[in-house]
């Protein structure tokens, strides 16, 4: 065998801050603070300011291979946390504070997190957890001095990294060891750790710089809305240290109102988040009237996008709508589907039908499509299955865990179910566990809400299978609409879109939906809750 003559350099996260350093030096950041105000600085400073923090948190004893938890917001601090532990080989552990504070505790214990960094909004919450999390040496809030709550064990972040110069030069290790931590929102059983190494993070990210997935440049401008605690923020922080992008930092204020206001202002082009945050921003930009003006592209992901949504970003904004499928266990990203020569010229409606699929696999992920017993099924964009992944950036097992369940030589099994056309255009049908079985037939629940959310006056919609007396399973339907809507237009209507027979027995109003920490329909509390709704019924026309 001839070896290749090339040197062997590691890829680390410390070299993707170090490149913004030197190469997009006055390249701006822009936070908002928890505290209320607007931080904008460059990327020397933010730079300079991680080796700072990185020298506290060498003084303060983290090593190599240690845990370093965050509770924080989409902000400036937090992103210097990111590359300040991980630069200096320990893990950043980002924690969803949306979880309970029962799984909380669980994850910081199982990851035996040595330090906390803090946002003043999760105080509360940390003070009641204290006292169950041994391993935590020392909690550090994101904040400054004017606004540090009194206990005193508490440390405030602006002072640690003022007593430090900031001259410091990132350690060079191993691009195998591992960088960041993130538990699954398991909706069963105890939340899963995905373990990301250095080069796992950094191929991530210059895969989403590419033209063939997020289009990440120096002159983007890009609105990650996607918290830093669900998946990374989608790999945006490291993504945009690597082009020097412009990136924008909403802190907590995610509604409508504001982001309408920060996009303008910052004149982003790029915006990423789950559907149930564009329908938020949508309703403020219908209610006053505003046209998106900067906007190239709106990523969408964690969730189907609805048609509804694809068809209000194109035609009141001139924006298409990039809709992209991912996971925890993948960085998160997978799959996008974007505006090929060949889509784009279509008729609006029928681009908007293909926009609902998600998308093609970015380069470096492999997707196979497998039946039960692991047998590879057609390409033929109708028979689907259990959806495979493979690639640099997917888990090969879980942190601390021997369940194996989800991995199978070499693939990860997703727990989707999909379908993938000859040309590898991949969609999915729906989660495996909510998938509707109906006197044997398979139903996809997130065909019929979609169907749904085309209907007048449907804000969201939630199809759940729950026990029939005749056929094992029927869909029930959950609508928040602005009034109870007409039955009778709503069925023909779902009509139009999907086979009679999927049509829901029952359609039900209701004032709000459960949602998971990740921003997903909660269905498992749906089904609990509607568990007999069909049984009784028949019971009592019996
Ligand atoms: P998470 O690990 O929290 O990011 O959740 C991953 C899961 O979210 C996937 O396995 C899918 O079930 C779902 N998901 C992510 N993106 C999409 C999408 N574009 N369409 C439908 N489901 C999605």
């Amino acid at each position: 065998m001839m070896q290749g003559l090339m040197m062997k350099r590691h890829v680390l996260i410390s070299d993707l801050i170090q490149h913004a350093e030197l190469h997009y030096a006055s390249h701006t950041i822009v936070s908002c603070l928890v505290e209320g105000a607007q931080v904008r600085l460059t990327y020397r400073e933010l730079a300079h300011r991680s080796k700072q923090l990185a020298q506290s948190l060498a003084r303060l004893g983290v090593r190599h291979g240690d845990c370093v938890g965050t509770l924080a917001w989409n902000t400036h601090r937090h992103l210097e946390a990111y590359f300040a532990i991980s630069g200096l080989g320990a893990i950043t552990h980002t924690i969803n504070p949306r979880l309970f504070p029962e799984q909380i505790e669980y994850i910081i214990n199982h990851a035996e997190d040595r330090a906390l960094l803090v946002d003043l909004s999760f105080v509360d919450l940390v003070r009641t957890l204290r006292p169950m999390l041994p391993s935590v040496r020392f909690i550090i809030i994101l904040s400054d001095r004017d606004h540090m709550p009194p206990d005193p064990e508490f440390m405030c972040y602006e002072d640690l990294i003022a007593s430090e110069h900031g001259d410091f030069s990132w350690p060079d290790f191993p691009d195998d060891q591992a960088a960041a931590l993130c538990y699954t929102s398991g909706t069963t059983g105890h939340p899963k750790g995905v373990l990301y190494s250095h080069y796992s993070t950094v191929m991530h990210a210059m895969a989403a710089c590419r033209n063939d997935a997020l289009g990440i440049g120096p002159a983007s401008r890009i609105l990650p809305v996607v918290p830093m605690f669900h998946v990374c923020a989608w790999g945006t922080p490291y993504a945009a240290a690597l082009t020097g992008a412009h990136l924008v930092l909403p802190g907590p204020f995610l509604d409508g109102a504001s982001l309408s206001k920060l996009i303008e202002q910052e004149r982003t082009d790029l915006l990423l988040g789950v559907p149930t945050v564009w329908l938020g921003l949508l309703d403020h930009l219908r209610q006053h009237k505003i046209r998106l003006a900067h906007v190239r592209q709106v990523v969408v992901g964690g969730s189907a996008a609805p048609l509804a949504m694809i068809r209000e970003f194109a035609e009141s904004h001139g924006i298409f709508l990039v809709h992209a499928w991912g996971m925890t266990e993948l960085s998160p990203l997978g799959t996008v589907n974007l505006p090929t020569p060949e889509l784009m010229a279509l008729a609006p409606e029928a681009r908007y039908l293909q926009q609902l699929k998600q998308g093609r696999a970015v380069f470096g992920i492999e997707l196979a499509i497998m039946d039960d017993n692991h047998q590879r099924l057609p390409h033929d964009g109708k028979t689907f299955g259990k959806l495979y992944v493979r690639g640099p950036w997917v888990a090969s097992s879980y942190f601390r865990s021997d369940d194996r369940s989800s991995f199978h030589e070499g693939w990860f099994c997703t727990g989707d179910i999909a379908t993938m056309t000859a040309d590898g255009m991949m969609q999915i049908v729906d989660r495996d566990k909510d998938v509707i079985k109906s006197g044997g037939e398979w139903i996809s629940s997130i065909d019929l809400e979609n169907a749904a959310l085309s209907f007048p006056d449907i804000h969201e919609a939630c199809v759940v299978g729950i026990p029939h007396q005749r056929w094992g399973e029927r869909p029930l339907m959950l609508v928040v609409a602005d009034h109870e809507p007409d039955q009778g237009a709503l069925r023909d209507h779902l009509a139009q879109h999907v086979a009679r027979w999927w049509i829901p027995d029952r359609i039900v109003l209701v004032e709000s939906l459960p949602h998971t920490a990740t921003g997903k329909l909660s269905k498992k509390t749906v089904r609990e809750q509607f568990q007999d709704y069909y049984l009784r019924q028949h019971s009592e026309e019996v």
